[in-house]
Order: C-alpha cells, then sequence, then structure tokens
C-alpha cells in the first residue's frame, strides 16, 4: 500500500473550518496545498501543541497517534503550531481596481472652486491612469496586492479597464496591460480573477473623452477577442461591462450572450450615483438593474455581480434576488456614494460580497465590519445583518469570503476552510492589546464588529506561506 502523501498539520488556539467556529483547529495540508484531513479540539490525534513560536523552530514530526476516523492526518505529519491565533480562510476582495492605490491621501483636499463630489475625484484618479506606462501599472498593482496579502487577501476579483495606450491605441500585444495586472499578481503570490472590463463611451450619446480613451476597445468584437486570447492562456477570467453609462444596449446583450455561453463570472458597476440612475432613465427609460435584466445577466444564479447597487428600487433589488451585490463601503463613504441597502437586498436574497474598490483602504474586515455599521446609521438600529442563531460575526465573515467566492466564480476553491479546497488561509493574533480580556466565544465577534485587520499573522496561499509578521 502506497504511504499517504507528505503533509503537514497546521494548529491553532481557534479558527473557522467548514463555516463553524471551533476551538484548536486543525488542517493538514498535502504538497499540492490542499487540505486533506480536518478537525478540531478531541479530535486531534496528534502530539499536545508545541509551546514556542514556529518562526523559530522548525515543524517537528509528530508521533504515530492513534487514528480516529475520517479526519485523521498521516501519522507521517509534521506538526507546526501557529501559536496563540484565530486560523481563518483567505479573505475574498471581490472588487479591486489596483491602480487607484496611487492616488491614497490625494483627494482630500479642496482645489480652488472645486465643488468636490465623485465626479471630482474621479477626475485626479483619470489624471492618475493617464500617466501609467506598462511598468507603472505592474509597479502600482504590485504594490496594491502586496499590501493585500499583509492583511489577509489571498484572491482578489481585479476589475480591470486600463487597457491601452494613452491615445487609445492598443500595445503590440492589446493585452498587454491585463499581463502586467497578471504578472504583479504572480509575482506576489495572490489569486485574481481578471473582471476584463468592457468600456465604450463616456456616455450615451457621447463618444469617450480623452482621457477615457485608454479604457477602450475598437468595439465589442475586438474586446471579445482580448477576452478569448486570455482565456486560451489559461487566464482566470470574468466579464465586466464597466456600468450602462460606458455599454450601449448591444454591447450589454453581446457580452452577456458571450458569459452565459462561457459560464463565466460577470460584473458591473450599478446604480453607485443618482446621475448614473437618471442618465439611464432618459436614454432607457428604466433602472441600471432592469437594463441589466432585460440585456440577459441575471439568467444562471449567482452568475453575476452587481457592485455598489445602492440607487436600487425595491423592485430592482427583486430582481437581483440569487445574484451578488458587491459593496465597497469605505470608497463609498470615501466618494459620497450612499449606503448600500443591505437589509434589503438580503431579505431580497441578494447574496452581499465586499471589494476595496478604490484601495484607498484595503482591509476587508473594515468593509465587513462598515456593512453593518452603516446599516445602523441609516436605520438607526442594531445587529441589522444577523445570521438565523443571532449572530453576526459569521454573516460578517462570510461576505469577506466565501460570497466573494461566489462572486467570482469560485465557489468551490476560495472562502472557507475545509477538505478537498486549497489550504488558502490566514491568521489573526491574539497576542495583542485589542483581545486582552475578550472571552474566547466573543472573540470573532470582537475582530469582525469592532477590529481591523492589522493584526495578521500568518497569511498562505495554496499551502504557502506568502506572509508571515514577525512578533514583538
Ligand atoms: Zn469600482
Amino acid at each position: 500500500m502506497a504511504p499517504p502523501p507528505p503533509s503537514i498539520v497546521y494548529r491553532a488556539a481557534h479558527g473557522v473550518l467548514e463555516g463553524a467556529w471551533v476551538d484548536a483547529p486543525w488542517v493538514a495540508v498535502d504538497d499540492e496545498g490542499s487540505v486533506v484531513a480536518a478537525g478540531h479540539g478531541s479530535d486531534d490525534p496528534t502530539t499536545p501543541p508545541a509551546t514556542t513560536s514556529p518562526a523559530a523552530n522548525p515543524p517537528a514530526a509528530a508521533p504515530p497517534a492513534a487514528a480516529p476516523p475520517a479526519t485523521a492526518p498521516p501519522a507521517t505529519a509534521l506538526v507546526r503550531d501557529l501559536g496563540p491565533v484565530i486560523l481563518l480562510p483567505g479573505l475574498v476582495d471581490a472588487h479591486s481596481h489596483a491602480f487607484q492605490r496611487a492616488i491614497r491621501g490625494a483627494t482630500h483636499r479642496r482645489g480652488a472652486g472645486d465643488p468636490s463630489s465623485f465626479w471630482s475625484w474621479r477626475e485626479a484618479m483619470y489624471r492618475c491612469a493617464e500617466g501609467l506606462d506598462p511598468q507603472g501599472v505592474y509597479e502600482i498593482t504590485r504594490r496594491a496586492y502586496a499590501e493585500m496579502l499583509s492583511v489577509g487577501i489571498t484572491c482578489v476579483g481585479e476589475f480591470h479597464y486600463l487597457h491601452h495606450q494613452p491615445d487609445g491605441r492598443p500595445y503590440d500585444d492589446p493585452n498587454e496591460l491585463s499581463w502586467q495586472v497578471l504578472r504583479a499578481a504572480q509575482d506576489v503570490g495572490i489569486r485574481v480573477v481578471l473582471l476584463e472590463v468592457l468600456y465604450a463611451r463616456g456616455g450615451h450619446g457621447r463618444p469617450p473623452a480623452p482621457e477615457q480613451r485608454r479604457f477602450c476597445d475598437a468595439d465589442v468584437g475586438a474586446y471579445l477577442e482580448r477576452v478569448d486570447a486570455l482565456a486560451s492562456r489559461g487566464v482566470e477570467l470574468g466579464l465586466a461591462p464597466h456600468s450602462v453609462r460606458a455599454v450601449d444596449r448591444a454591447g450589454l446583450e453581446s457580452v452577456a450572450r458571450y458569459g452565459q455561453a462561457h459560464g463565466l463570472p460577470m460584473h458591473a458597476h450599478v446604480s453607485e450615483q443618482p446621475r448614473e440612475n437618471a442618465e439611464c432613465r432618459a436614454e432607457h427609460g428604466a433602472t441600471p438593474t432592469e437594463v441589466l435584466a432585460d440585456a440577459g445577466f441575471f439568467e444562471r444564479p449567482r452568475g453575476f455581480t452587481a457592485v455598489h447597487a445602492i440607487h436600487t428600487t425595491a423592485d430592482d433589488q427583486r430582481r437581483l434576488s440569487g445574484q451578488h451585490a458587491c459593496a465597497c463601503p469605505t470608497t463609498e463613504a470615501d466618494l459620497g456614494d450612499g449606503i448600500v441597502p443591505a437589509v434589503e437586498l438580503r431579505e431580497a436574497g441578494v447574496e452581499l460580497c465586499l471589494g476595496s474598490d478604490s484601495n484607498a483602504v484595503i482591509d476587508l474586515v473594515q468593509e465587513a465590519r462598515l456593512l453593518e455599521m452603516h446599516e445602523r446609521l441609516r436605520g438607526q438600529a442594531r445587529l441589522r445583518l444577523c445570521d438565523g442563531d443571532g449572530a453576526l460575526g459569521p454573516t460578517l465573515l462570510r461576505a469577506a469570503t466565501e460570497a466573494g467566492a461566489s462572486a467570482l466564480g469560485r465557489a468551490d476553491r476560495s472562502g472557507r476552510l475545509g477538505v478537498g479546497r486549497p489550504f488558502d488561509a490566514f491568521t489573526v493574533r491574539l497576542d495583542q492589546p485589542f483581545f486582552e480580556g475578550v472571552a474566547p466565544r466573543h472573540r470573532l465577534d470582537a475582530l469582525m464588529c469592532a477590529g481591523t485587520a492589522q493584526g495578521v499573522r500568518h497569511v498562505f496561499v495554496g499551502g504557502v506561506e506568502r506572509h508571515a509578521l514577525g512578533l514583538g
């Protein structure tokens, strides 16, 4: 009989396994980086936890142990105690524009006569986008992704619309800038789903403004050719018509048809600003959600993600049932967009996920917390997004993990720690002042409802440690 595959067993003080909070979790990972067994507490047949930092001590061989049923790790496994930490599934950021990280802090000073708004912020962002060459795109994306990893994000959906040269002419390889994004992800070691954007016009009846030309393909056919070229090289993709403002009805229908035919996740900005709704009504006599529904985006359950979905009607929310809405609360607050009606969307059967969007803030714990807190401010009530058991931490963690994975077409691979899945995970230090005096049973709620992602200790992607913050 063949020996079991080499593996390592990771242990922690607490964790979330298969969606449930447990004490003393352990996870056995094979040499492919997949979880082959998992358990907790009394399920653990291996040695007592190590008492010193794993950074200072290489993993020790565990002695053979009596094998409990199904979940026993291989007897030959090495054991690595991660120390006083919470072990959680890697966070999934479902909506990022990596290059916008470049203007962090640069849009908070009023210019002469500038009535600062979403639209004036956008001008600053466009100026930044205009100045980036391929190497610049690589460098800023790499910086954003390295920061994501450091705060526990192991998979990101990059809503990528910077495609061509500043004057709109394609590079020799029309996917040059997409490759730069992918290279940055590869070099950092984060998973990326490239949400390739179609951007075709400045608005109804308006050609793209000069600063929008590099976002635009010659036509939908040229866009889909680029998508085909990326797919043929094995790139993990989604389709993203930027918004109903930037793509006309025929373009939307073409994208929806292609996405349904190929089973790809599809995303679009939806009702981020009231002006977008007003322009859509003037053009189509309908809301953005109605236009997308009619164009065929909602035909596949969990196939579509409405990014923001702030200024949606009750009817819009009903139409989005069975799909995702991606809230980006720190960006939405920064830009004065409004509050995502998370309570109503959830009641309508919409799965809520989270994105860092402009990347001024990169911290999905904050995004999750603000999803709930904005609803408290709006509704003047508490505990708005609890699950059926009255618990809030698990709901918020789900938004930051499993729901994002589903939105990116990775429901079976990301967002959850369990047998048969890649070991994409992160840990949060318990030996920080924040957790002093917090009872174990309150620690998940403390993190998700009062914390930030600044206490991340380890990050693993596909079983490979990508980030390790030293203690002390
Ligand atoms: Zn966005």
